[in-house]
């Protein structure tokens, strides 16, 4: 480990891996988590020039909102090592494989890269998205989101924490206004991966010397989840998204009363991975977000490579999560193939 890093994750790839491998094993009985029908190709909800809200699901944690000229980003991830790689060696972002799908997107006008929290899932393949696509955008994380990307990946000029600025169910927090894009960041945690243990548990409190190797040197940092508002010309809410990259103890993860209460949520996107390792997620999130529609992100299997047959995280039962979501929210809820694309109207 670098020094200047306090951790409380495992001293080495090999322990964690380790852990991870009793973990699949416990797991390897029941095999992969059969899940209902996902969607694919173009949800188009929106007259054709329609003020419209478009969103693409690039996989894991990574989205491409766009409304206008107005687009963002949060962090993708493609390079996918596998299971025992990331548990029992070194990993790095795979330009080759970043490039096959960042290719396709136009997204040198994106304002910012969000990233809720540190580990390599949501961090890993920021610095070459950020070099190579979302030429100039800014990359706000938390702070060892900041601290991780130091020297070593050439945009620590563009990466700011912004963790100071939360907000909480009590507590507006402050706005960031980039474009016309607004967002605030929300005071949350990360939810144990399983049986009560959180994998790369930790803070980075000084710039690393050099990039992480291992997974275990990703550590997640104080866990973000967002609130983003694209504005209209008239500076009013055209579309308020929540963004979360983890699941989240409720109330973490909340988000003020007093915004909501004016404005709910147009589109609300969560995390079902792991859901079951917290109590009243999804149903607290609904009833504190009020969204109109829900997303789900970070459902699949991201140890296989991005192009392989979709199937669920083999840590949760997906299909258990949407049928307590159903039970709760009656609007449309969507589960995502990579490179689905949403429209929605205003
Ligand atoms: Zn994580």
């Amino acid at each position: 480990m670098t020094g200047g890093t306090k951790t409380t994750a495992p001293r080495s790839g090999a322990v964690a891996g380790a852990l991870l491998c009793l973990c699949l094993t416990a797991l390897g009985a029941v095999g992969c988590t059969r899940v209902g029908p996902s969607v694919d190709g173009t949800v188009d909800l929106a007259p054709p020039g329609d003020d419209a809200l478009e969103l693409t699901y690039l996989g894991t944690g990574g989205w491409i909102m766009s409304h206008g000229d107005d687009q963002i980003l949060t962090a993708p991830l493609f390079s996918n090592p596998g299971f025992f790689q990331t548990g029992l060696w070194t990993i790095s972002a795979d330009t080759s494989e970043i490039d096959r799908w960042m290719s396709g997107y136009d997204v040198r006008n994106a304002r910012v890269i969000l990233s809720g929290h540190a580990h390599y899932d949501h961090l890993m393949d920021v610095p070459h998205v950020a070099k190579r696509y979302a030429t100039n955008a800014r990359i706000l994380g938390n702070r060892t989101a900041a601290n991780t990307l130091s020297a070593w990946s050439g945009v620590e000029d563009r990466v700011e924490s912004i963790e100071e600025y939360v907000g909480d169910q009590e507590t507006v927090g402050t706005w960031l206004r980039y474009g016309d894009v607004r967002i605030m960041p929300l005071r949350s945690r990360h939810a144990p991966h399983f049986d009560g243990y959180t994998l790369y548990q930790g803070s980075v409190d000084h710039p690393l010397e050099r990039e992480p190797r291992y997974a275990s040197e990703w550590l997640d940092g104080n866990t973000l989840a967002y609130l983003i508002d694209f504005l209209d010309a008239a500076d009013s809410v055209a579309f308020r998204i929540y963004y979360q990259d983890a699941v989240v103890a409720p109330p973490y993860g909340f988000a003020p009363d007093a915004l909501i209460e004016v404005r709910p949520v147009d589109v609300a996107i969560f995390v079902p991975a792991t859901f079951d390792q917290v109590d009243w997620h999804p149903e607290a999130f609904v009833a504190n977000l009020q969204p109109k529609r829900v997303l789900l992100g970070h459902w699949e299997d991201f140890f296989v490579p991005v192009h392989a047959e979709t199937r669920s995280i083999f840590l949760s039962d997906i299909r258990h999560f949407e049928k307590r979501l159903e039970r709760v929210f009656a609007g449309d809820v969507w589960r995502p193939e990579i490179g689905t694309v949403f429209r929605f109207p205003r």
